[in-house]
């Protein structure tokens, strides 16, 4: 089956197909939710110019719409696959992959990830990266709808009967109340916060860590608001909290600061990946064992293809792959499903107080966790339950 049409656009109405678009009111008493308790300012590659450090959008690209990328057989069957930053992405799925992929057969998932990869090979990874996403993610989904078995079944079947799931964002107490086993928090305070900023995060660290009961597990993500010496002063003060793992500390393309820090704190298991693109990063850090879980995002990094790479990678070195919010989105939940080497996925929570089937951000079909645990759709592709006319709406 030949490929007919490859067409990308920007989701301009997400309402249209997205459930929980708005979300619900949050409760304000609850930590970083806008309460009296919120003082967030999570630590960030910004944190050294004050002017820019308290809020990531005044520096971060202009929120651009998520981009929708369709891929259509010749017998109309179609698969979808979206990523982020539609403005920059839309015109190298559009004019640059469109008329080269056009007639390729529709099934060749390594074939087609290989031509992407290679042709922006002058100005890739980054954005390109995320273009490939798109289209990968949509070849998978149109495979799983020709073959008419579900996306995990054609990554190799179920490797579990479930995915357990930890929770993202900074409401442990909550995470634990619907029943997640794992939480992680952000990290306020960075090299420009001096001392002060130590005693913030270990506060931060302390106080979590005594809401949760026996048993479950704490990680702190510090979303490239490190630097080495900094990171190692941290890992010291919070050793007595027994952090699972410590996250993306440093800046993204730093990979012999990742290896030094593997050797100078070698009781704190670290991860990170989540800023890497394309495969490369990740075979690196597997073959050197920098890190013990890599982080790759499904929808930046080079869609399914790319990460099934990721975690072959991993399993030769006995490293684990937990996807960058792989929880929230159908294709990470079922790579999730399929992975021996991915022993849980991320699962962020945007909203707290308000229960997850409420608030959580979706498109239809996406399975969402019940007691931290979820079972992806057992639909063809994805199992996205998403018509082209609404498509069409919300691309319009
Ligand atoms: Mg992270």
């Amino acid at each position: 089956m030949k490929i007919k049409e490859i067409r990308a656009a920007a989701i301009r109405s997400p309402e249209e197909i997205r459930l929980n678009w708005k979300h619900p009111k949050p409760d304000p008493g609850r930590p970083g939710q806008g309460g009296h308790r919120d003082t967030w300012i999570w630590a960030n590659p910004m944190s050294g110019y004050p002017r820019l450090k308290v809020d990531r959008s005044l520096w971060r690209m202009p929120q651009s719409p998520r981009l929708a990328c369709v891929v259509t057989a010749e017998d109309g069957t179609w698969g979808l696959g979206t990523t982020d930053y539609s403005g920059a992405v839309a015109p190298i799925i559009n004019d640059q992959f469109a008329p080269v992929l056009t007639g390729e057969e529709c099934t060749a998932t390594e074939k087609l990830w290989d031509m992407m990869y290679r042709m922006t090979s002058p100005y890739g990874p980054g954005l390109a990266s995320c273009a490939i996403s798109a289209v990968d993610i949509a070849l998978w989904d149109l495979k799983g709808k020709l073959l008419g078995c579900p996306v995990y079944t054609l990554l190799g079947g179920p490797a579990r009967d479930q995915v357990t799931c930890y929770a993202s964002g900074n409401d442990p107490a909550w995470h634990v109340e619907q029943g997640f086993r794992a939480s992680k928090l952000f990290c306020r305070a960075g090299p420009a916060d001096a001392a002060a900023g130590l005693d913030m995060n270990e506060d931060l660290v302390s106080t979590a860590r005594e809401s949760m009961p026996a048993g479950t597990d704490l990680m702190l993500d510090c979303w490239m608001g490190l630097d080495l010496e900094y990171t190692v002063r941290l890992a010291e003060r919070l050793r007595p909290y027994r952090l699972k793992w410590l996250e993306d500390c440093l800046m993204p393309e730093d990979y012999d600061g990742y290896a030094e820090l593997r050797q100078r704190i070698p009781w704190q298991p670290l991860g990170a990946g989540e800023h890497w693109f394309s495969t490369l990063p990740f075979f690196s850090a597997a073959h050197r064992r920098t890190l013990e879980v890599l982080q790759p995002d499904i929808n930046w990094v080079g869609g399914i293809t790319a990460t099934a790479k990721i975690c072959h990678y991993a399993e030769a070195a006995g490293l684990s792959v937990i996807d960058h919010c792989g929880g929230n989105t159908a294709e990470g939940q079922h790579m999730a499903m399929a992975m021996p080497s991915t022993p849980m996925a991320e699962f962020g929570i945007g909203v707290s107080g308000v229960p997850i089937r409420e608030s959580f951000q979706r498109y239809p079909g996406t399975a969402v966790p019940e007691d931290g645990c979820l079972v992806p759709s057992d639909a063809p592709g994805l199992g996205l339950e998403i018509t082209k006319e609404a498509l069409e709406a919300a691309t319009a």
